[in-house]
């Protein structure tokens, strides 16, 4: 029996891998040894009843006695807190699922690296704050990492059976999020209800607001260029509204490979789960005659300040990853509260960036899963510092 780990069961990747997990036979035909969650005890204790998980652990410590309550005489152990989260991850698995959002899943995805575990990869934050440090753990240890971002999915499907120095682009799509069609002097004033009516896909808050700032955009390229080893001025995106394409790599023959689909994030996580087979999928089928058109435009880097931040992110490389994704949570962290605007998020960056420049190191230094920790605490303190004071400018 195959055996399993859910990180960040509770959320929107979560919920659709135990989907996946229960239309494939559940707790008859997998062993689940850890599913985790944030605060929503109910809804992880119910998952960990059904998939009779050997643990269940929430984020938040608080939780203990309520989870333990409510697992009372399941056979399931129930624990709390991050270091219980990471101690999770150290239970061997064959299959892991990487599906906590932000920085706080970096640490137990690459934990589960350590024994050899398939991680599925939905956290691009991993990529983005320590990619070179994650694919080398992946191959010291003899352990595959499968993209769950659904772009990274395609393009790992379009490079099946290629070699990737035949590879002259890769082509990421961006829906273009909520905003898309505002005028640009209209931006400033977005709400965090407007920046979450996401067009195509149904996602996590934190993604959809990144969506409408194309801050997803800039994680996904610096996650392509840290993944699939190809240089920065290899990776374009291109905004297609109907995100039907979900990415696409260019061949120096000129012949472009496309994956194509409904926008429903069970495809990739469902070609993660079966990998290397092709299993029938609950999504939806395209119909292309009722389809009939894919448009596609170039993205105005006025409107998208994050996608050239991206840029300069990858240019440095070394500790800039980690501070650019802790300051973009910060900055999300303040747009959320109402203290600063929807275009102020990437000034915020930007400044933080400016600030810790003599601590981010260089493209070649070595680095640690400790210094990428000490980056992420300085640009989140700094990050806080210079976005309290732009609210209080507003
Ligand atoms: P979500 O907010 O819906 O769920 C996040 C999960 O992590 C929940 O289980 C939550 O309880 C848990 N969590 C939150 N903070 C935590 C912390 N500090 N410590 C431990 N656990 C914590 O998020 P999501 O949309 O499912 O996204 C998860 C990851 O997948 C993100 O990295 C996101 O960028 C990526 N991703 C999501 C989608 C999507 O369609 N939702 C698509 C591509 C990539
Ligand atoms: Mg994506």
């Amino acid at each position: 029996m195959r055996s399993l780990s859910i990180f960040g069961a509770t959320g929107s990747i979560g919920e659709q891998t135990v989907d996946l997990l229960l239309r494939a036979g559940g707790a008859e035909t997998h062993k689940i040894v850890a599913l985790t969650g944030g605060r929503n005890i109910a809804r992880l204790a119910e998952m960990a009843r059904t998939l009779r998980a050997e643990i269940a652990v929430c984020a938040d410590a608080s939780g203990l006695a309520e989870l333990r309550d409510r697992l009372a005489g399941s056979g399931v152990e129930a624990a709390a807190g991050t270091t219980a989260i990471v101690e999770a991850a150290e239970r061997p698995a064959d299959w892991v699922m990487s599906a906590i959002v932000g920085a706080a899943g970096l640490e137990p995805g690459f934990r589960a690296l350590r024994h050899g575990a398939t991680l599925a990869l939905a956290n691009k934050e991993s990529l983005v704050t320590a990619g070179p440090l994650l694919m080398a753990e992946a191959a010291r240890h003899g352990a595959r990492i499968l993209p769950v971002d659904s772009e990274h999915s395609a393009i790992f499907q379009a490079l099946v059976g290629e070699d990737i120095a035949a590879v002259e682009r890769i082509i990421l799509t961006a829906s273009g999020g909520a905003l898309r069609d505002w005028p640009l002097e209209r931006l400033a004033k977005a709400t965090v209800t407007e920046a979450l009516a996401h067009p195509n896909w149904a996602m996590g808050q934190r993604i959809t607001i990144d969506s409408a700032s194309m801050f997803n955009k800039a994680l996904e390229v610096i996650e392509t260029r840290e993944f699939f080893g190809v240089a920065p001025d290899q990776i374009e995106v291109i905004i297609h509204p109907e995100s039907l394409i979900h990415s696409m790599v260019a061949y120096r023959d000129g012949a472009i490979m496309a994956h194509m689909g409904a926008p429903d994030m069970r495809h990739s996580i469902g070609y993660a789960l079966n990998w290397p087979d092709r299993s029938h999928l609950p999504v939806a089928r395209l119909d292309l005659a009722q389809v009939a058109t894919l448009t596609f435009r170039a993205p105005d880097l006025a409107r998208y300040p994050a996608l050239r931040l991206a840029r300069q992110v990858m240019a440095r490389r070394g500790l800039a990853g980690a501070a650019f994704n802790a300051a973009k949570e910060v900055a999300l962290d303040h747009f959320l509260a109402g203290g600063i605007g929807f275009m102020d998020m990437s000034g915020v960056v930007e400044a933080t960036l400016e600030a810790l420049d003599a601590d981010l190191g260089h493209e070649n230094d070595a680095m640690t899963l400790e210094d990428v920790q000490l980056v992420d605490h300085l640009a989140r303190q700094r990050a806080g510092k210079i976005a309290r004071r732009q609210a209080g400018e507003q």
